[in-house]
């Protein structure tokens, strides 16, 4: 008796949610190949791993949902596969991990990036999966029953990811959402003195609130404006007052563990022989970039006066004024729009062609959100495709 044909699968693009789709697909009866543009897959994947490979988040899976957006997109998508569940697949595949301080997850200390990666591939070799490396798609129909576009996003060109495949997406009237950068850096105009003193220096323990949104993590004062976690985290209310307004306001609170009346009788409460910026420094511990920040962006008598003082420690409002390159951004927001897809990433134009990964129009944070977002993509359209018995007619 003949086996029946297997059902051919072409994934185009070779990132964390490519790969994770071929991880699962069933290989008796999909016949899998990846087609990548570079030499190898998973650059941009190693890329990240450039500061710590920070594959997922610790938090509670409900609470981890939220920061999606939007999460009503990713709730199935979570619950299919979550958090919890990654950290046991890469354990199963031989990448045992580990919760920092910060409770982001990490591949356990001493196992590089590059080693996660081989050790995925070896799951796909193991699977009979081919890998056609230097494979740019250009638009053409695929030889294949089933076709998953896997493009990724368009930061960060150099790893492949270059957001050059919209015309095509667009030219069969598929809604494509102008790009835009996330998780990136954002342009504050800062007094020359400022820069001079805190050029280069992290604010730790703040928090800070956009749009009645609050974080808290920390934050570097650079040339350009401020980077990190924090401000990366509060990229979709900056992008809205951006789009909107030309420009957006932050407030950074420095001492997020001291309640405004606490503050004000502490700062009530300095003795008349020391100045308040001693004071600060030794009992309040505001360390040099903080207080740099507070004595070039308040006046003097606001400076001077406890419950003045008091609202500019606890709400010191930062104007930005623009973002960062998109190159340089850590993610994109914007590509194919979601309502181009159903709940199982096929294009409702296209049967039998889906969407996975960055190159749809979502966002989440770094800390691992971005990676779990992708991974858990490839794993639950393969768990449909493992079950759904047919190709579309
Ligand atoms: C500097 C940096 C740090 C990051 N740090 C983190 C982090 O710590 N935690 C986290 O969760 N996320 C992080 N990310 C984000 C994360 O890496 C991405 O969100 C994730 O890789 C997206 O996966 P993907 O599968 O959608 O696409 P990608 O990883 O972008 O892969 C897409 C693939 O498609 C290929 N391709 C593109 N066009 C074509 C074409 N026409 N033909 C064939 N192949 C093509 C590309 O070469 C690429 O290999 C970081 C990103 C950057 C840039």
């Amino acid at each position: 008796m003949n086996t029946p044909a297997k059902i051919k699968i072409a994934i185009i693009g070779g990132g964390p949610s490519a790969l994770m789709l071929a991880a699962r697909l069933d290989n008796i009866k999909f016949d899998v190949t990846i087609y990548e543009k570079n030499s190898a897959p998973g650059r941009k994947f190693l890329v990240a791993g450039d500061g710590g490979l920070n594959l997922t988040h610790s938090e509670p899976l409900e609470q981890f949902i939220k920061r999606y957006t939007p999460s009503s997109f990713f709730k199935p998508i979570l619950h299919a596969f979550s958090n919890k569940d990654l950290q046991e697949w890469f354990n199963a595949i031989g990448i045992p991990t580990f919760t920092g301080t910060s409770k982001r997850i990490f591949p356990q200390k001493g196992i590089k990036p590059i080693e996660v990666l081989n050790a995925i591939l070896k799951v796909l070799k193991d699977k009979n999966v081919n890998i056609q490396t230097g494979y740019n798609w250009r638009g053409e129909e695929m030889d294949a029953d089933i076709t998953v576009f896997a493009l990724g996003g368009a930061s960060w060109k150099i790893t492949g990811s270059d957001g050059s495949w919209t015309s095509y997406f667009k030219n069969k009237g598929i809604e494509i959402i102008p790009f835009q950068a996330s998780n990136c850096s954002y342009k504050i105009n800062w007094p020359k003195n400022l820069l001079s003193l805190a050029a280069g220096l992290p604010l730790k323990n703040i928090s800070l609130k956009s749009l009645n949104t609050r974080k808290e993590g920390e934050v570097v004062i650079t040339e350009f404006g401020m980077e990190g976690s924090a401000i990366y985290a509060l990229s979709p209310q900056i992008r809205q007052q951006l789009n909107e307004h030309g420009k957006a306001i932050v407030y950074i609170d420095l001492k997020p563990s001291l309640s405004s009346s606490a503050l004000i009788e502490l700062l009530k409460s300095k003795p008349s022989s020391t100045t308040m910026t001693k004071y600060l420094d030794n009992v309040l511990n505001l360390s040099k970039s903080q207080l740099a920040l507070l004595k070039n962006l308040t006046t003097k008598e606001d400076f001077l006066t406890p419950e003045n003082l008091a609202a500019k420690i606890k709400e010191l409002p930062l104007e930005i004024i623009g973002s960062g390159p998109i190159d340089e951004a850590i993610s994109t927001v914007g590509g194919i729009s979601l309502s181009e897809i159903d709940t199982n990433f096929q294009l409702h134009k296209l049967p039998n062609q889906y969407v996975i990964g960055e190159m749809l129009d979502w966002d989440a944070p770094t800390g691992g959100y971005l990676l779990q977002g992708s991974f858990s993509m490839g794993y639950k359209l393969a768990e449909y495709l493992n079950k759904s018995t047919v190709v579309n007619p």
